[in-house]
């Protein structure tokens, strides 16, 4: 049976270009080539669960201006449905402006545009889409308010909330009482925490403290380490795949939407988390965001390598 997956999240052009060394205040540098290239954590994700054979449906909001019809294009490709993502006329399309010097060091200026004028009606009218997924995939880059209503939509049909909380703030209780599974990464887990999360200690500590604050259950993920799933009475390091990681970029994404994916086939947490394990790995192997974002099959291939 085909997953179904809903995604309320962002979505921005990257426009990035390479230069001997990131500029100095005031000063001007010849750069290489501009790459303009799909992005936003919303859209990263609903590109991954795709890769994986989900059918998903993404909801968002872009401008009316010429990186608009390149992101939805980029959406049609994969198959992600995006009836949902309305294009606002008094907005500009999220962008963001990345420098990466030859160390491979980046600098960024992300303007949210549209994405923070994503408001509680707009999702209230996509309530469909929400309600006829079996799982609903969320994030940080939209206003708060809006990722509140969307959890509520989904509890309201039954339809299971996965809550990537990157960029990292506070988060109110009531938010996180209606989220079934937190997928934060060490420093988003320090940041909701006030807590360090860094040693093995340190991290079980953290994530202590998120199923204290009403979350079912919480996955933090650890890079090269893999990831750490616990819910009440149980927490077990589930290790990452050996891979040569190439670019990192996204990794984070693609965990999620394997993750998500797993869980919405009915998979079970441990099973989901190897998902999420091989779709990040794979994703760390190759340079870029969406371009790293691996297929079914070769996550399937990895899977059942036993390399893990
Ligand atoms: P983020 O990119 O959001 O900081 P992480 O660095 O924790 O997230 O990476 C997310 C997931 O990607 C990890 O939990 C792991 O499964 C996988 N991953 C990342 N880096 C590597 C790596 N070097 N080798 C194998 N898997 C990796």
């Amino acid at each position: 049976m085909t997953a179904s997956i809903a995604v309320v999240g962002s979505l921005n052009m990257d426009l990035v270009i390479r230069s001997p060394r990131i500029p100095q205040p005031g000063e001007t540098i010849l750069g290489g080539e501009l790459h303009t290239v799909p992005g936003g954590k919303g859209a990263n994700q609903a590109v991954a669960a795709a890769r994986l054979g989900a059918r998903v449906s993404m909801i968002g909001r872009v401008g009316q201006d010429a990186f608009a019809a390149p992101l939805l294009e980029n959406l049609a490709a994969d198959g992600i449905d995006h009836a949902f993502v309305l294009q606002d006329g008094e907005s500009a399309t999220g962008v963001a402006l990345i420098v990466v010097d030859d160390n491979g060091e980046n600098s960024i200026v992300v303007s949210s545009g549209a994405n923070m004028r994503l408001c509680p009606a707009d999702v209230e009218a996509a309530a469909p889409a929400i309600a006829a997924a079996d799982l609903l995939i969320l994030q940080l880059e939209v206003p708060l308010e809006t990722v509140i209503r969307s959890a509520e939509l989904a509890r309201a049909h039954g339809v299971k909330v996965v809550l990537n909380p990157a960029p990292a703030q506070p988060l109110p209780a009531r938010l996180l009482s209606m989220v079934d599974v937190l997928v934060p990464n060490e420093s988003e887990a320090a940041l909701l925490t006030g807590l360090p999360a860094s040693t093995q200690a340190e991290a079980e500590e953290a994530v202590g403290a998120l199923l204290g604050s009403g979350v079912g259950t919480v996955i933090l993920t650890l890079g090269e380490r893999g990831a750490l799933p616990a819910r009440q009475g149980e927490m077990q390091v589930v290790p990452a795949f050996e891979v040569k990681p190439v670019d990192t970029t996204a990794a984070g994404d693609a965990f999620v939407a394997g993750l998500a994916v797993a869980l919405a086939e009915g998979r079970e947490l441990y099973d989901a988390v190897r998902w999420g394990n091989a779709a990040g790995g794979l994703a760390a192997t190759k340079l870029g965001a969406q371009t790293s974002l691996p297929t079914r099959q070769a996550l399937e291939r990895l899977l059942s390598s036993g390399s893990r």
